[in-house]
This record gives C-alpha cells, sequence and structure tokens, in this order.
C-alpha cells in the first residue's frame, strides 16, 4: 500500500516548509496579558497565547499539526494529502486551507452521508480545492484498515494519510512549538483537549517544575488520559508526569453549550473583547476561572492559556 500513516519520530526536531510569501503567518504567536479582576484578586496572571491569530484559515493547533507533517509530505514526494473528519471538522477545512496555500492536492473523507447544500465548514474546504468523499459511520470507524483504506488510496492515488484530528506523532511534536516559543516565565499552561494531541505536545516541551493541565471538551472524557500518553509516547518515546486534565467542565457534551457556558462566552467577550471558541477554549477559560475561585493556583504565579 502506498502511503505514510504516523510518519515515524525522526529525531527530536522537524523540518518546517517555508510558508509561500502571500501567507501571513502571525508567528511566533503573541502572548498577551489578560486584565481580570478575579485573577487579580488571588493574586495570579493570567496570559494568553493567542495561537488563534496565527492565520484566519489556519487555526491554531490545527496549523501546528499540520506543519510539520506538511514537511514531510512534501520531503516524501507526496503531492496529496488525504484526512478524516465528522462534517464540522475544523481539521478538514484547515487541512484543505493548506493544502492549498503549500501546493497540495487534498481530499476529505468525511463521516456520514452527503448533505447539499454543503455546510459552511465543508464549503469552506471545497473552496480550497478539497475534493469530499464520505463513509458510513461503520466504514468510518474502520477508516484505518486496509479494508477501507484501499479503496481510497486505489480511487485518489498516493496520498499522505492524516489520521482524524490530525494527531499523529509530528503533530504532537509540532504543538510543543507555542511552548517553546515563549520566554515568560509562567507555572502552569492550559489548553482544550479534544483529542489530546495539544496537551500531548505543550507537556512533552516543558521544563522542569511546570505543568501542563487540560480541559476535555466531551462527556466522560477520562479516557483521554490514556489517549494523551500514546500520544507522547508516539512523539517523543515518553510519558512526562506534568500534565493532567479536568473532566468536569465539558458542559454537557462535545460542541453542546450550557447556559452557564453562553453567559460565560457573552460576560468574556464584554469584558475582554475576545470570542472564545464555544466547543474548545471557552470550557478551558470557564475551568481556569472555576479552578481559580477554588485556589487552585498559588498567589503569585503566571497561568498561560492557550487559545488555539
Ligand atoms: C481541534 C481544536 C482543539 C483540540 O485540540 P486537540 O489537540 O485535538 O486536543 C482545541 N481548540 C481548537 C480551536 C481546535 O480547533
Amino acid at each position: 500500500m502506498q502511503c505514510a500513516r504516523d510518519a515515524a519520530a525522526v529525531g527530536q526536531g522537524f523540518t518546517r516548509l517555508k510558508p509561500p510569501s502571500h501567507l501571513d503567518l502571525k508567528l511566533p504567536s503573541p502572548l498577551e496579558p489578560l486584565d481580570d479582576a478575579r485573577a487579580a484578586r488571588r493574586g495570579v496572571r493570567i496570559l494568553l497565547k493567542r495561537d488563534d491569530l496565527i492565520h484566519p484559515d489556519l487555526p491554531g493547533n490545527k496549523w501546528r499539526k499540520l506543519a510539520p507533517n506538511l514537511a514531510a509530505a512534501r520531503e516524501q514526494g507526496y503531492s496529496t494529502l488525504l484526512t478524516f473528519g465528522g462534517a464540522y471538522s475544523n481539521h478538514l477545512s484547515a487541512t484543505a486551507a493548506a493544502g492549498h496555500y503549500f501546493g497540495f492536492d487534498t481530499v476529505g473523507v468525511v463521516r456520514g452521508e452527503e448533505h447539499l447544500p454543503l455546510n459552511p465548514v465543508l464549503a469552506k474546504a471545497t473552496g480550497f480545492g478539497m475534493r469530499l468523499t464520505y463513509l458510513d459511520r461503520t466504514a468510518y470507524r474502520a477508516k484505518q484498515t486496509p479494508t477501507v483504506l484501499d479503496p481510497l488510496l486505489a480511487e485518489f492515488g498516493r496520498c499522505y494519510v492524516l489520521p482524524e484530528g490530525g494527531s499523529n506523532a509530528l503533530a504532537v511534536r509540532g504543538c510543543a512549538d507555542p511552548v517553546a516559543e515563549m520566554i515568560e516565565p509562567f507555572d502552569t499552561i492550559c489548553c482544550a483537549v479534544g483529542t489530546g494531541g495539544t496537551l500531548a505536545g505543550i507537556a512533552s516541551a516543558l521544563e522542569p517544575g511546570r505543568r501542563a493541565l487540560g480541559f476535555a471538551v466531551l462527556k466522560g472524557g477520562g479516557f483521554l488520559r490514556a489517549d494523551v500518553a500514546a500520544l507522547q509516547t508516539a512523539g517523543y518515546q515518553r510519558v512526562t508526569g506534568n500534565w493532567s486534565i479536568e473532566t468536569g467542565f465539558h458542559t454537557g457534551g462535545y460542541a453542546r453549550q450550557s447556559p452557564e457556558l453562553a453567559r460565560f462566552i457573552a460576560d468574556f467577550e464584554h469584558e475582554h473583547g475576545i470570542r472564545l471558541n464555544r466547543v474548545y477554549e471557552a470550557k478551558m477559560m470557564l475551568g481556569l476561572m472555576s479552578l481559580l475561585e477554588r485556589g487552585r493556583f498559588a498567589p503569585g504565579g503566571t497561568v498561560v492559556a492557550l487559545l488555539a
């Protein structure tokens, strides 16, 4: 079979492609203090690492994960990227955009049936030239098996295959970049946890004494601990003991929003002028503020919140 599934680990660093001159990536991403009364009362400094500002078409952690994979795909002579996602997957549209900007053809394998007209996420993906194909839920679950993957590769040709959500070994290492970019001292870095690739990467890159704290965005997120450990092993051949996952702030489940979360997002925007992503970072920030109120963070310390 002609495909590169999870690219093998290749030493500590990874190769980067030079972005085309017309692609203006805001890197390193900005680090901004959050002027928040609750944090001030507790004597805790909060900094926002603004990966959400890297590029409108390449949302933060999706870009961090794609960057090393694009270089690997180019190095290995692939001209097509193939990946998987649900009909509302940001990873699909980000892969489509990356393909457009870096000169790869892209194929998106979508879970479920085709619904026309396409929703905004899939319309954006096809706008960037992504070809879409659909798998029923049973086939989708078996998407990494040769039975399902081989016919796809027969149809679309030699493809660099990225997993659903984009989290493979190289992606985990790309996710360490926001940490590498920060020279400001801090104690804890927080992120939202979907597949866990971001948490795995940032935790792997932390200096001793620092901790990473993830907030699961889906219900029953306890399984994510094993996933993050597996992703760290894939990316770095070791599991670090410096991270944990809060599973109590999913507000009802993936893409679910409680009235409390809706109010929190509105208040945060009103106070800080930042519209938090309601599927991911809003839950992290709600959780961070709750833990802050409970005295979880030591006074005098600095907490970084990663907006991906
Ligand atoms: C995909 C995504 C996440 C989840 O990251 P994982 O590495 O899958 O845990 C968080 N925030 C945003 C904005 C995302 O698009």
